[in-house]
């Protein structure tokens, strides 16, 4: 039966991880990830997760399955952070939060759902977009096209492109939206730019579906949320929203995210989440308990979610400090034209490298990027900032 089955490509990202295990020379540096690494370069096992796993360890509890839509006081706290404590839509039970198996979970059973309620609608995602954002709602059965986004001059936002672009979509056309830190070019949206957006969404009927794989990692838990907070205000009646705690709480493995459907009424949302309970069950039953119970823990207490607060902080500072020195010290090296990667946000900067120079830092230098030039600024530390450094400005001569 599997005879005809023919190889299908890998992901490059992936491929790209194995060729840097095998690389035996010192000092290189792996640029090509998705992670947060601290300045030791290590991926960090934040303070408040440990509390919590010590304190889960000593109880022992027995694992019997989670309801479909997950741990309760996992999607209570969840609802909280994306809309808002004080949100008027939670408060009119307009928000129906569900765990999911991380954000990518989130995304495949929130496509799911819409290919059962939007059967006819496209789905546009920016370009460039995370590349799974395709993969996926291919996979749930939509055509996926782009909207303008990346301007490669300024290397910063292609606004009039991307309004000009979202203005000509047919109506109910599912629109995917990064809330913040853009991957992969580190580009966002101004306050101003997402109302705008948001005014326009409204006006030409389109379905947001806003994807917020970081908040918090790049001005702040509250201001990252912009957009589902402008949207929540909008006065527009329904979209979801896909989360994930993979950054935020360094919990990639554990796979933890969760998707928030708003509908128009209480009576509206119950009978969509019934709709979404009934495709969680026919994809895996029901998510995982330890992740979740991880995040509960923190979100649920006032002096661990501090702390929680504080370590994400000094997480997103860290990337500050990295973007700036990087900037500084290419200006050292002849090389100012870099200086829009500290205007650029969050764990990604698309660095403008091309093809070419990315394999010249990878052949020369043992740098590994991707070879559109995506970076990632989370992966460098005090201690390889200057061999990167050294390394791009030799490049871009
Ligand atoms: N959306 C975006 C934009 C992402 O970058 C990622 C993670 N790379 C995800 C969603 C998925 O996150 P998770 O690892 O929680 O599935």
């Amino acid at each position: 039966h599997f005879a005809n089955v023919e190889m299908t490509p890998g992901d490059p990202i992936l491929g790209l991880t194995e060729a840097f295990v095998a690389d035996t020379r010192p000092g290189k540096v792996n640029l090509g990830v998705g992670i947060y690494y601290d300045e030791q370069g290590r991926i960090p096992l934040m303070r408040a997760v440990r509390e919590v796993e010590q304190a889960l360890a000593l109880e022992a509890k027995p694992r019997g399955y989670l309801p479909i839509d997950g741990l309760p006081a996992y999607n209570q706290a969840t609802q909280k952070l994306v809309f808002g404590a004080d949100s008027p839509l939670l408060a009119a039970g307009r928000v129906a939060t569900s765990q999911t198996i991380g954000g990518s979970g989130a995304l495949r059973i929130g496509a799911d759902l819409l290919k059962k309620v939007l059967p006819q609608a496209k789905v546009a995602i920016s370009s460039p977009s995370w590349e799974n954002h395709r993969v996926v709602f291919n996979a749930a059965g939509f055509e996926v096209v782009e909207y303008a986004y990346y301007d490669p001059t300024t290397h910063g936002l292609n606004f009039e492109g991307m309004l000009a672009d979202l203005g000509k979509l047919e109506s109910g056309t599912v629109v995917l939206l990064h809330a913040c830190c853009h991957n992969p070019t580190g580009v966002d949206l101004t306050t101003q730019q997402w109302e705008q957006v948001v005014a326009l969404v409204k006006e030409r009927k389109l379905f947001p579906f806003i994807d917020m794989a970081y908040q918090g990692f790049d001005k702040g838990i509250d201001a990252d949320a912009t957009a589902v907070r402008l949207l929540a205000a909008s006065g527009i009646e329904s979209f979801v929203v896909a989360n994930s705690y993979s950054k935020s709480f360094s919990l990639y493995g554990e796979r933890v995210g969760a998707l928030s459907v708003v509908a128009a009424t209480r009576d509206e949302v119950l009978r969509v989440q019934s709709l979404v309970k009934r495709t969680i069950r026919s994809n895996y039953s029901s998510p995982a308990t330890h992740g979740g119970a991880l995040v509960a823990g923190v979100l649920n207490s006032a002096e661990l979610r501090t702390m929680w607060e504080q370590e994400l902080t000094e997480m997103r500072e860290r990337i500050h400090a990295m973007r700036a020195g990087m900037v500084e010290k290419l200006a050292v090296h002849g090389a100012p034209q870099f200086d829009f990667i500290q205007r650029q946000a969050g764990m990604f900067s698309y660095s403008g490298l091309s093809k070419a120079q990315v394999d010249r830092l990878r052949e020369e230098f043992a740098i590994y990027a991707i070879g559109t030039g995506r970076i990632c600024v989370a992966a460098l530390n005090t201690n390889n900032l200057d061999t990167v450094v050294a390394a791009v400005a030799a490049v871009s001569r």
